[in-house]
């Protein structure tokens, strides 16, 4: 078959490659036949070799897909072939420090995901263990059903984190998959949602209109400060979710928060940048950060899809065959696609 393959640490190694396919699932593992699978902006960090999550190459890249599965291994019950699922990246945790103990194993120092350290989703099939798998509702596809985990990012980011109230205002910064998630999430939640981006990201400002954001600005057009005062009635905003991974942006997260409001950080920026804490202790922000996600995340994605709160369908905008990979890397690292699935595979 052929994969996507990370050949070795540091910037580039990424080719496609014929490889074997995968050996018999193991004990507890089940074998997947992939009908749909996502990049993801930490695939674009293992390709320019700034990821911060261990990877072993050489590896198949992909750790948001969904399919069908195939093959069982010995000992796994409560599924049958056939079953429409998606899986956890969480590969490996521990199971025994404090992380984990707490059900936090995508904390766990030790964990190991797939796509990164075990071989991953960009190729025709993949093994994973049976206790990551999740159903999906009869009513989401696998192009959507291959999103639950940024979906589930935002979820654990919001309805796991500090929560959002009915009537807030929330400043999501970053027009990307994220930000997109989170508009949605948001409202769900019955806020009112500021979104912001550059211009060169208009087209999925428009979208997260499209997806119930109240207004949208574009910050290296427009003056963000009259928008917000008007916006809040000259308080700030309650909750800040920061999904662009741009120092810029979290430095306007501190600027336009309210007093105590809470700031959440979803982006990642790949290397240290500059931020006013002072805001922090001046205006008592609270400032958290969320990071992967765990099961009940992924099932309260999937419940929030199945019901309609959420939809991925729309940040689709490129569905490719694996043969056209590097484009589709290429696309979404220029951000002229939103969201690249992979759907056709050999
Ligand atoms: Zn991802
Ligand atoms: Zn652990």
């Amino acid at each position: 078959m052929k994969a996507i393959v990370k050949t070795a640490e540091g910037p580039g190694h990424l080719e496609l490659r014929d490889v074997p396919e995968p050996p018999p699932p193991g004990p507890g593992e089940v074998k997947i036949q992939v009908e749909a699978a996502g990049i993801c902006g930490s695939d674009l960090h293992i390709q320019k070799g700034d990821i911060g999550i261990p990877i072993r190459p050489p590896f198949i890249l992909g750790h948001e897909f969904a399919g069908r599965l195939v093959e069982m291994g010995p000992d796994v019950t409560g599924w049958q072939v056939g079953d429409r699922v998606t899986a956890e990246n969480t590969r490996i945790a521990c199971g025994r420090c404090p992380s984990c103990l707490t059900g936090s194993y995508n904390l766990c120092g030790k964990r190991l995901a797939t796509g990164y350290a075990f071989d991953g989703a960009f190729a025709r099939y993949c093994v994973v263990p049976a206790i990551r798998l999740h159903r999906l509702p009869d009513t989401v596809d696998f192009e959507s059903g291959a999103l639950t985990d940024p979906s589930a990012c935002v979820y654990h980011a919001i309805q796991d984190g500090r929560g959002i109230q009915a009537g807030e205002t929330v400043l999501i910064t970053g027009a990307g998959a994220m930000g997109l998630f989170s508009v949605q999430y948001a409202k769900a939640n019955g806020a009112r949602v500021l979104l912001t981006g550059l211009e060169r990201s208009r087209p999925r400002l428009a979208l997260g209109l499209e997806l119930g954001a109240d207004q949208v600005v574009v910050t290296d057009r427009e003056a963000l400060a009259p928008i917000i005062d008007d916006f809040t009635d000259g308080l700030g905003v309650d909750v800040a979710l920061e999904c662009s991974g741009a120092e810029s942006a979290a430095n306007q997260c501190l600027q336009f928060l309210r007093t105590q409001g809470r700031f959440t950080q979803i982006g990642i920026y790949g290397a240290p940048i500059r931020l006013d804490l002072d805001q922090v202790v001046y205006k008592e922000i609270q400032l958290t950060g969320s990071f992967s996600q765990k099961n009940l995340a992924w099932q309260g994605a999937l419940r929030f899809q199945a019901l309609g709160l959420v939809k991925a369908a729309p940040l689709i905008s490129d569905r490719l065959s694996i043969d056209q990979w590097s484009e589709g890397f290429h696309r979404f690292a220029t951000g002229q696609a939103i969201k690249v699935v992979f759907n056709r595979f050999e």
